[in-house]
């Protein structure tokens, strides 16, 4: 019997994520993984390094906390925001009989993580809009544990209507929780959902410090959500899940200070989007240019434009979405420093 016969028969029968990281490529240009262009200076002090940490670093939840405008009982820090996804389906889905609900295209962990852990994924596409089909969503509430909405959506960029949230979490109403998914929120804050925190125990928020703090390599995210399931993710959590140097850090990147440098990044960035926006609407070969909420710009070429091989000739890698359903011709463009664009846009430029 080879090894492999003695892992878990879903495990054997599991195909990994294909994170940017992993799919790879050669190239000098990484725009591929919605990472931000520079870090920032960060100080440590190790002379605590001898000790375990501690399982939620209070001057992490409190600044968090204090950033989000919400209590400290209402914040959970964990290893990415990932680990919050996975939290919560381990914490509230039975494997082998509950499910969670997604609508894609959206991102690949939350599939991911319910497959790993034995609970079915049911998938109600977005509409024709690119909005959540609320009503299908509602009608198969009582199938489902968790509905995972992503807002701005990677990766097409859309923002969840209001609206459409509001009668959904009114509809799941001690029946499911609502997970909305804002990874990219510092770069359009004023379309946060977390001042529904107060009025809906049902829903839950999803954040990071990997995309607009530009601080991927740490792996430090957030889950906000009511007091109640904080506690029951607090149950499920490893004891010791943030390292003290990550916890250092990201009190660092919460201080005023880093606050101030992470929006200064939020405005360039959102500066070179426009940009690129505009050249890449006036394009020839430029069909669609989706919603420009996040650090990325999803963009339809025309079919055989083979823009995705031309910019990999030229040492620019990006995210391809071509195989996705609804996305024939889809390349996804990070936005990175103003060099990084430059190179996009000679490409562009170029010949075809
Ligand atoms: C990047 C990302 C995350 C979380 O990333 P971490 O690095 O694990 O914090 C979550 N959701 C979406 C949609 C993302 O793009």
């Amino acid at each position: 019997m080879s090894l492999t016969q003695l892992a878990r028969t879903r495990v054997q029968q599991l195909t990994p994520y294909q994170s940017a990281r992993r799919i790879g490529g050669q190239g000098h240009v990484w725009l591929n993984a919605n990472e931000a262009a520079d870090s920032g200076q960060f100080s440590l002090n190790c002379e605590r390094l001898n000790r375990y940490p501690e399982c939620q670093p209070p001057q992490v939840i409190e600044r968090y906390a204090a950033y989000a405008g919400l209590a400290p009982e209402q914040v959970l820090v964990s290893r990415g925001g990932d680990e919050g996804i996975e939290l919560l389906i381990r914490t509230f889905c039975e494997p082998g009989r509950d499910s969670i609900l997604i609508c894609p295209p959206t991102y690949g962990m939350y599939a991911i993580s319910a497959e790993t852990n034995g609970v079915n994924v049911v998938e109600v596409p977005l509409t024709d809009s690119r909005q959540p089909d609320f009503d299908a969503i509602i009608a198969r509430l009582g199938e489902v544990k968790l509905v995972f909405l992503c807002s701005p959506n990677n990766p097409t960029g859309d923002l969840v209507d209001r609206a459409g949230l509001l009668r959904l979490l009114n509809a799941a109403k001690g029946r499911a929780l609502v997970v909305v998914d804002e990874a990219y929120i510092e770069f359009c804050p004023e379309h946060s959902q977390a001042d529904l925190l107060a009025e809906f125990d049902e829903l839950v928020i999803i954040r990071t410090l990997s995309k607009a703090f530009g601080l991927a390599g740490i792996r430090c995210g957030f889950t906000l959500a009511c007091p109640e399931v904080i506690g029951l993710l607090l149950k499920v959590i490893a004891p010791y899940p943030v390292p003290d140097p990550v916890a250092q850090i990201a009190a660092q990147a919460l201080s005023e200070e880093g606050l101030l440098l992470m929006r200064q990044r939020v405005d360039e960035i959102n500066q070179l989007k426009a940009e690129l926006a505009e050249e890449l609407l006036q394009h020839p070969q430029v069909n669609e240019v989706f919603a420009p909420n996040g650090n990325y710009l999803l963009v339809r070429f025309t079919p055989g434009s083979d823009m995705f091989a031309r910019m990999s000739r030229a040492g620019i890698i990006l995210r391809d979405f071509a195989s996705r359903p609804g996305l024939a011709d889809c390349i996804r463009i990070t936005i990175g420093s103003r060099a990084e664009m430059d190179a996009v846009r000679d490409v562009l430029q170029k010949e075809q």
